[in-house]
């Protein structure tokens, strides 16, 4: 067989990290099987355009459902990883300032109050009260400052396991057909248009897209892409 190499790039720009409790592990994996699929598609069609094995394209396959799966998670948790210590860094930071500038500290608090419209002596006496503690005070701090809710820091090991699990049902979509019949390529084709319309409609519930838009966009982008590496396959197939 040919020898194929699987580049797998995901951006994890799109997940919202700061936000991965419940509704944030659930929108990631969304997004993870967005990626094992339009990525194991266009892998897949890539060895099938160059090769008339499907062997080859199960090996291939498989190898890229598992190779993305754990470019997936290990981006994931050290995406998740380097931003908790980030913040955890400001925090101490901040937990200093509050202890060895208390009054600047109130003053900052209160103004910040302040510019959100509350009167001035409203904001005084807020701020005044809630310097009472470290505690409360770091949490409003950290809140107004710089915009993190302290205890709302997901877990990078659980954001991982989703990711990983989401991308390979993503990913096995277009690759299982070829592990049962000859018509294997028009049945991949097929649920994998459909698990692109499915995922595209899904994913519009976390932006402000219509269904319908999503759905089509999505068939769009993963079908243009399997459709390149077809092209791409055939044409490196040939030459072997
Ligand atoms: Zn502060």
């Amino acid at each position: 067989m040919g020898a194929s190499i699987a580049v797998q790039g995901h951006s994890h720009a799109e997940t919202d990290h700061l936000e991965n409790t419940g509704s944030g592990i659930l929108r990631a994996s969304v997004f993870g099987v967005s990626d094992g699929l339009v990525s194991n598609l266009a892998l897949v069609m890539g060895v099938a355009g160059g090769s008339q094995s499907a062997d080859a394209v199960v090996l291939a396959g498989t190898a890229g459902l598992l190779a993305g799966a754990f470019s997936m998670a290990a981006g994931e948790y050290i995406s998740m990883i380097t931003q908790r210590e980030t913040m955890e860094k400001q925090l101490h930071v901040e937990r200093e300032h509050i202890v060895d500038f208390p009054e600047e500290e109130e003053a900052h608090l209160a103004r910040l109050l302040g510019e959100s419209g509350l009167d001035a002596d409203v904001a005084n006496d807020m701020a005044r009260k809630i310097h009472e503690k470290v505690d409360p005070a770091l949490d409003f701090h950290a809140l107004l400052e710089l915009g993190i809710v302290p205890n709302k820091m997901g877990s990078p090991f659980a954001a991982a396991v989703a990711s990983f699990f989401s991308f390979v049902a993503g990913a096995a979509i277009p690759l299982l057909p070829w592990l049962v019949g000859d018509t294997a390529l028009t049945i991949s084709i097929g649920v994998s248009g459909a698990a692109l319309l499915v995922v595209g409609g899904a994913v519009t519930r976390y932006t402000h897209r219509s269904l319908l838009v999503g759905a089509l966009r999505q068939l769009a982008f993963g079908g243009t892409a399997a459709a390149v590496t077809w092209g791409v396959g055939r044409a490196v197939g040939s030459l072997l």
